[in-house]
């Protein structure tokens, strides 16, 4: 007998409601990314199933599918046009409870991959994201480090209390923003004791549906990838972060504001590369429509 879980049912309804009421309204398709796709029906095994399966090495069952609302029939996209289409080009606004219930999916299907072997042998903690589903403004990040890993949330070591100044300087707090990562396991370091190593390009490509599912259903207005390995990981791009940070870009129809990882600014503490790092973000404040302070408009000046 298939028993669901309540937040599956949970989600499953929601679901049902949300396409009924939008097939009311007339929609007849709802287009959906390849990738998000890709990885919500990729199967994922739970914890507690493997274990229970063990001992008869009997295969594990996959999760069953997740019907997110946007995985009825889609027009396909045309070729030319499938690698750089938006996730959700004019999607119908989420409300509040679908969000939630999605993302508590999502996590649960995050916290029991073992897409990556080795990192989810070497991990203490999924490190899946934190903040408001519902924010206009999300953070991403590279991957989490030996205190995220700890603690199983995304920047609280030293780099991420100064990115929490700078979202609080931006009149902003962490649960009112929306903080991830590229990766969400901590990429190991066999044979090391300290420090940390930048994800490989096959771990950020085979984490990154998460990722984007989580902006697809955020459906944030502005994205700050934090430093050079969240360019790379959300845009490809490897132009270096010098020459792209302050300039906008655009990842699935949002636009992403490239700035320095607070990590660079902890080893850099020069004003001027403060400066740099609060200009962005009073784009991205602008970008927003938020009222910005002549006393915000001048911090780190004198640079
Ligand atoms: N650096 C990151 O990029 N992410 C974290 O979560 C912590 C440090």
């Amino acid at each position: 007998m298939l028993v669901m879980s309540d937040s599956y049912q949970q989600l499953l309804e929601a679901t049902i409601r949300h396409l009924e009421e939008r097939k009311a309204r007339g929609v007849k398709f709802i287009p959906v990314s390849q990738e998000t796709l890709a990885a919500l029906v990729s199967p994922c095994v739970r914890e507690s199933e493997a274990v229970a399966a063990a001992p008869s090495r009997s295969p594990a069952r996959p999760l069953p599918e997740i019907p997110m609302f946007e995985s009825t029939v889609a027009p396909p996209p045309p070729a030319s046009a499938a690698s750089s289409a938006p996730a959700s080009p004019g999607a119908a606004p989420l409300d509040l409870q679908t969000k939630q219930a999605a993302m508590a999916e999502l996590q649960a299907r995050a916290m029991v991959c073992r897409k990556c072997p080795h990192l989810a042998a070497s991990r203490k903690n999924v490190v899946f994201g934190v903040g408001d589903v519902d924010s206009p403004l999300m953070f991403v990040g590279e991957a989490p480090g030996a205190d995220e890993d700890e603690q199983g949330e995304p920047f609280v070591g030293k780099a991420g209390q100064l990115l929490t100044k700078i979202i609080q300087t931006m009149g902003f707090t962490r649960h009112t923003v929306y903080i991830a990562n590229i990766l969400k396991c901590r990429p190991d370091t066999p044979g090391q004791s300290v420090g940390n190593r930048k994800p490989t390009s096959e771990e950020m490509k085979t984490c990154l549906p998460y990722l984007l599912a989580q902006i697809d259903l955020i459906q944030p207005r502005v994205i700050v990838a934090l430093g050079a390995t969240a360019v790379e990981g959300l845009l490809g791009k490897t132009a270096g972060i010098t020459r792209l940070r302050g300039q906008w870009q655009e990842f699935h129809a949002v636009p992403v504001m490239p700035t320095y990882h607070p990590a660079y600014l902890l080893r850099n503490v020069a004003l001027s590369e403060k400066r740099k790092v609060w200009e962005d973000m009073l784009q991205v404040l602008e970008r927003l429509g938020r009222t910005i302070s002549e006393k915000q408009r001048n911090y780190f000046l004198n640079a």
